[in-house]
């Protein structure tokens, strides 16, 4: 839903950016608290709603689910159960923030104007990109960094995944459900992914390796991925190896262009937040999630600094109850 006269006639005591586990964990806390919560669950660069897990299949690793649930099924019921207490969603990117003001001001896409007084910032990270000649060209076209949604359209074909980490591994693993063969690219001659996901890509009979090899270009034919050169990265030389798709996992960068002239981020571009609490430099702005960590990145972890931030943001709250001095809508 975009945002009707009921949210953007009022000044909400908190707003949250991101609709992954770290901001729907917020909004549940948030709004248990009382606090009617608005999230703004963006696209990201066309990326999806939900973040990252709507992008995965099984998640193994949540804690609750002893058989495993669809990443997307996940994400739907932690939206639901945050709407069930009084959560509200806009389904539209920000694209402007004024978070120093009081009230906070945001505005959408469509030009909807939001204030809060206080704001939480989940807007997680987004698939990093080789930059090598032929990718973004290719992109959409044989080239794309997410297995799920595109797995489907190599069926019987030869795919690369390069990256060595679990999410190379799974990217893998759930290609060869259609690729006739996937062959994994890394740059190193080790994994850097998780033992139990190394062993399942080592047993798996369609999932070859390449080691210490980079995707120097990708070529096309008639609009299409045919080849990619690879260059060995200890000894330089480059060598052909035709398929047809690429699948990038390479990691990702935090969404933090919004912010980053106003609030720290480290040396990757990860918002800095005073810990163990989640507390920017700007008052009443609170960071979670991805976008804060380029360490632990598990579902887990992002749910659980979303419910520091919202306990953090309630505090704040009731610390600075009265109205804001320039809060033109009272
Ligand atoms: P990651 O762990 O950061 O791995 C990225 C991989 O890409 C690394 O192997 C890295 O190589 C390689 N790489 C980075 N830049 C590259 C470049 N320009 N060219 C070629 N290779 C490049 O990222 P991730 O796999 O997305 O995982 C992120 C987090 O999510 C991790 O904590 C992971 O455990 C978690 N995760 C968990 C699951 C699961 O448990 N089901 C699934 C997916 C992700 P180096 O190794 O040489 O640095």
């Amino acid at each position: 839903m975009s945002a009707d006269q009921s949210i953007t006639d009022k000044v909400h005591d908190v707003v949250i950016i991101g609709s992954g586990p770290a901001g729907l964990t917020a909004a549940l806390y948030a709004a248990r608290g009382t606090l009617e919560p608005i999230v703004i669950e963006g696209t990201v660069d066309g990326g999806p709603t939900g973040g990252q897990l709507t992008l995965t299949t099984d998640v193994e690793n949540f804690p609750g689910f002893p058989d495993g649930i669809m990443g997307p099924k996940l994400i739907m019921d932690m939206r639901a159960q945050a709407e069930r207490f009084g959560t509200r969603y806009i389904t539209e990117d920000v694209v402007e923030a004024h978070i120093a003001s009081n009230p906070k001001r945001l505005t959408t896409a469509s030009g909807a104007e939001i204030l809060t007084r206080s704001l939480i910032i989940a807007t997680g990270a987004k698939p990093r990109r080789l930059d090598v000649p032929g990718e973004e060209e290719l992109w959409g076209s044989g080239v794309s960094a997410c297995a799920t949604c595109d797995g489907f359209f190599f069926k019987d074909k030869h795919v690369v995944v390069i990256g060595g980490g679990d999410s190379a591994m799974e990217e893998a693993d759930f290609l060869t459900k259609f690729a006739s063969k996937v062959t994994v690219v890394h740059r190193r001659g080790e994994l850097r992914a998780s033992k139990i996901m190394q062993e399942r890509a080592f047993k798996n009979d369609k999932i070859e390796f390449v080691w210490n090899a980079t995707v120097a270009e990708v070529q096309g034919e008639g609009g299409s991925v045919s080849n990619l050169v690879l260059r060995d990265t200890v000894s330089g030389h480059t060598t052909d190896l035709p398929a047809e798709g690429l699948f990038l996992a390479i990691g990702h960068i935090p969404n933090t262009w919004l912010f980053s002239n106003v609030l720290r981020t480290d040396d990757e571009g990860y918002l800095l937040v005073d810990e163990p609490s989640t507390r920017t430099d700007v008052p009443g702005v609170f960071a979670c999630g991805d976008v804060t960590d380029h360490t632990y990145r598990q579902a887990v972890t992002a749910a659980g600094t979303g419910c520091k931030a919202a306990l953090d943001a309630e505090r704040w709250l009731a610390e600075h109850t009265a109205a804001a001095p320039d809060d033109p809508r009272g």
